[in-house]
């Protein structure tokens, strides 16, 4: 039945722009159809082994080593594969981080930033550093406006804001740890991970499906988690026990080590940048010929993973999305709190879905004003 319904999907070419989870690669739907039931001649489906068993363990080995290549990780960060979403690490973070201290700073740049303050908000006094979405254009603001404060732990910032469609486009320079939540754009493009104390990514945009959280650390944050802090969220335990301390998500594991694999064979981060920012030029182009398409993004801080934009009125974009529909590009509701249109085009999302939707918004224009 998979196999067909992947040919169909390629016949009648359906475009999935959904912002997670989000479309898988062909190639790697393909590779997990054929290994489901048998992996690698044992007569197992890879679903039903043991998570101890040596089949396991070199998966789990591989998806750390290949992780480690792509993403350049020096040996003083420890790759972890966690349970619990990024969610799970807006609280795993200043529980494992604070390490005796009482304040932690973040930036503000959307809704994914406020929750994670939300949340930390249970465990410290939270600063904001900065808020870039007080007024639209939504900017980053200039880093001469920060307001850092030195008796942080850390500071925490969302690289790319999945639904206001807001992102980073250089690592901030700063003294204190630096925190990130990279789960809309890790694997994007190359990022510096030694600037980092903490990177975290939930797998469902950019890595694979949900059920696996990646967590890269430096080593020297990991030792004095709060005492009461739970042992499913505890660095320095998921590092000592290679990431099994419990029964992980052994499938997600798999699919994130073929993600990886599909990352390596089209030429690493670099080659996968330059695809993504030829993909996101397509789009803000079309939206920035007129008046039509409205982005409310400062140019220098859009997304190049989320193009997020709005029509006129709601009934054209109700109009929009249907029309859309019709020839196969999906899920390009906006987020219900922003409304407009949303087009997530991580990396699995071809360049021909992109120049279709881009045509389609041309013509969709052209027949509407
Ligand atoms: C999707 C997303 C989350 C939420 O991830 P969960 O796995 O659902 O917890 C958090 N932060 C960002 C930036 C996201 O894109």
């Amino acid at each position: 039945v998979g196999e067909v319904s992947i040919k169909e999907n390629q016949m009648s070419k359906i475009y999935n722009f959904c912002a997670g989870p989000a479309v898988l690669p062909t190639e790697v739907m393909t590779e997990i159809q054929q290994d489901l039931p048998n992996w690698h001649g044992t007569g197992m489906s890879m679903m039903e082994m043991s998570h101890r068993g040596k089949e396991f363990s070199e998966i789990a080995a591989n998806l750390e080593t290949e992780t480690r290549e792509l993403l350049k990780v020096p040996k003083t960060h420890h790759i972890l594969f966690m349970q619990g979403g990024a969610t799970g690490q807006f609280s795993a973070v200043p529980m494992n981080l604070l390490r005796g201290k009482t304040q932690a700073d973040y930036f503000n740049t959307g809704h994914w930033s406020q929750m994670t303050m939300k949340e930390a908000t249970i465990y410290c006094q939270v600063n904001e550093v900065a808020n870039a979405t007080k007024e639209k254009p939504y900017c980053i603001p200039d880093e001469k406006t920060w307001k850092i404060n030195p008796d942080s732990a850390y500071l925490h910032y969302t690289s790319n804001e999945t639904i206001y469609g807001v992102q980073f486009n250089t690592t901030p320079n700063v003294s204190l740890p630096l925190v990130a939540d990279m789960s809309s754009d890790i694997f994007s493009r190359p990022i510096d991970v030694e600037k980092h104390g903490l990177i975290y990514a939930a797998a469902q945009k950019n890595m694979g499906i949900s059920g696996v959280t990646m967590v890269i650390v430096r080593d020297d944050l990991i030792h004095e988690p709060w005492e009461k802090t739970p042992t499913i969220l505890r660095y320095d335990i998921f590092a000592e026990k290679a990431s099994l301390y419990h029964t992980p998500c052994t499938f997600g594991f798999y699919v994130s080590y073929l993600m990886m694999k599909w990352m390596k064979n089209r030429g690493g981060l670099e080659a996968i940048q330059q695809v993504n920012e030829r993909k996101a030029k397509l789009l803000y182009d079309v939206i920035d010929e007129d008046d039509f398409y409205q982005n409310f993004v400062f140019p220098e801080h859009r997304s190049l993973m989320n193009v997020v934009f709005l029509l006129p009125s709601e009934e054209l974009t109700k109009r929009f999305l249907e029309e859309a529909k019709k020839i196969g590009l999906l899920n390009l509701e906006g987020y219900r709190t922003v409304g407009g249109i949303r087009a997530s085009i991580y990396n699995a999302m071809p360049e021909e879905g992109v120049t279709r939707l881009a045509q389609f918004m041309r013509d969709f224009r052209r027949t509407s004003i």
